[in-house]
């Protein structure tokens, strides 16, 4: 058998632990705006039956095409790792009775898989976080989900983020500007870019968000989407514009926007930023009216967003200050045995009250451990060596602030340090 170190597979990363620290903040804020907007989380399985990505997503989308992760398990069933939480959500929603004479706020996070081709911020499995807002059929709830959205990145501290929208319109007026617009693009046939060629027979639509110059040049003397929204489409949408204008809410319109999911009926947006490169989308949502009915379910409305974390962590990690990134509350620096007979003991009084303490193992000498603490960018050593023993008070030394060590009795520790905390917090 081969001793060769095995490697993760292309396109599904690892999170060290100091990536770890910026996905916990990220995530936890969420968890603090979802309650502030009433939503409650559901937990769906990673593996799904196949057919349930077919039947919502769409047949002819580049995610049911070729990007799925599908096998045939042991009982011969087509099974698939989700792609996306959407159709997941619904199929749970229908399946325990939620969607039936009842409304429902949900938000969830979790791992996604696409077997696209990897580059930077483009992974096959990475993590999505979602909203749907299920049961409401007008734009007021489409303006708390954007209003959701936008409280997070704020809370984040993400700046130059861009909200562009559009209206996709109802099914049938969609579907008679889709027909228009396969008209007019089969007369340019031979102008298109290769994929696009290739779209024109199974998705016309995503020709919208062609990156091709010449293509989008075509595409100035098409049909125009807007225009085949009808009266209730158009009162949908400006009631939403009027939302956001009232929550001071910036949008740019889009009209060239689309979504890569079949699913999506009426108002679709994207939070874009010019920090990501060239996957410059971290959020995207709309509403999807019909797919509760199309998976069995009653006609229940629908809308929600779903954002990619790798990106907000990432646009997170690019704002987010150095001071935030401290080590360990105190870090416990003992010299020989009676040190660490009393050292360990006193670190559990301390972790009692919630202060978070590192010992430090491996031995060494004081100042080699003062160092380690230093490196490891805790706040505070306690330092317990021969003169602490002898005085039963132990040192305090300060290792960020540069200000002076003092030293104190064991019962003083827990509110000086809980003091120190509270120091820090109303600094921030
Ligand atoms: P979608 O479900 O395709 O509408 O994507 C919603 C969001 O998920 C995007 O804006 C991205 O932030 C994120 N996302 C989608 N696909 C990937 C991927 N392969 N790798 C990383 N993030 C992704």
């Amino acid at each position: 058998m081969s001793n060769r170190a095995i490697q993760s597979i292309r396109g599904m990363n690892d999170q060290l632990p100091d990536a770890c620290d910026s996905w916990q903040t990220v995530e936890q804020t969420i968890r603090e705006v979802v309650r502030l907007y009433g939503y409650r989380e559901i937990r769906t399985p990673i593996l799904e039956k196949t057919e349930l990505f077919h039947r919502s997503i769409g047949e002819q989308t580049d995610i049911v095409e070729k990007e799925m992760y599908t096998f045939t398990d042991r009982n011969q069933d087509s099974l698939t790792l989700r792609p996306e939480a959407t159709a997941s959500c619904v199929r749970a929603g229908i399946e325990h009775g939620l969607l039936y004479n009842q409304t429902q706020r949900l938000w969830y996070l979790g791992p996604m898989f696409r077997h696209e081709r990897p580059q930077k911020g483009r992974y096959r499995q990475f993590h999505q976080f979602g909203i749907e807002a299920l049961g409401w059929p007008g734009p007021d709830v489409d303006a708390e989900i954007i209003n959701l959205g936008t409280r997070l990145w704020q809370y984040l501290g993400l700046v130059e983020i861009r909200l562009e929208i559009n209206s996709l319109g109802s099914p049938a007026n969609r579907a008679r500007y889709l027909e228009d617009l396969r008209t007019f693009l089969e007369s340019r046939h031979d102008e298109l870019d290769e994929s696009s060629r290739r779209r024109l027979t199974t998705n016309p639509l995503r020709i919208l968000d062609s990156k091709d110059s010449g293509t989008q040049a075509i595409l100035d003397d098409g049909p125009d989407l807007a225009s085949y929204l009808d009266d209730e489409d158009r009162r949908h949408f400006d009631c939403l514009l009027e939302h956001l204008e009232r929550t001071g809410i910036e949008y740019h319109m889009n009209s060239r926007l689309v979504r890569g999911l079949d699913y999506y009926t009426g108002a679709v947006y994207e939070w874009t930023t010019a920090s990501l490169g060239a996957q410059n989308a971290f959020c995207g949502g709309g509403r999807y009216d019909g797919l509760v009915q199309q998976l069995g379910g009653l006609a229940v409305p629908a809308a929600g967003f779903a954002c990619g974390m790798e990106r907000l962590v990432e646009l997170y990690s690019q704002q987010r200050s150095i001071t935030e990134m401290a080590g360990a509350e105190v870090w416990m620096v003992m010299l020989g045995d009676t040190a660490e007979a009393i050292g360990y003991p006193l670190a559990e009084n301390l972790r009692e009250a919630g202060i978070q303490v590192v010992c430090n193992c491996g031995g060494g000498s004081i100042g080699k451990q003062l160092r380690r603490a230093d490196q490891k960018r805790a706040l505070f050593a306690v330092i317990i060596g021969d003169d602490e023993l002898e005085n039963r008070r132990f040192t305090v030394k300060p290792l960020q602030s540069g200000e002076e060590q003092t030293s104190m009795a064991e019962d003083c520790l827990v509110d000086f340090f809980l003091a120190q905390r509270n120091r820090e917090q109303s600094a921030f």
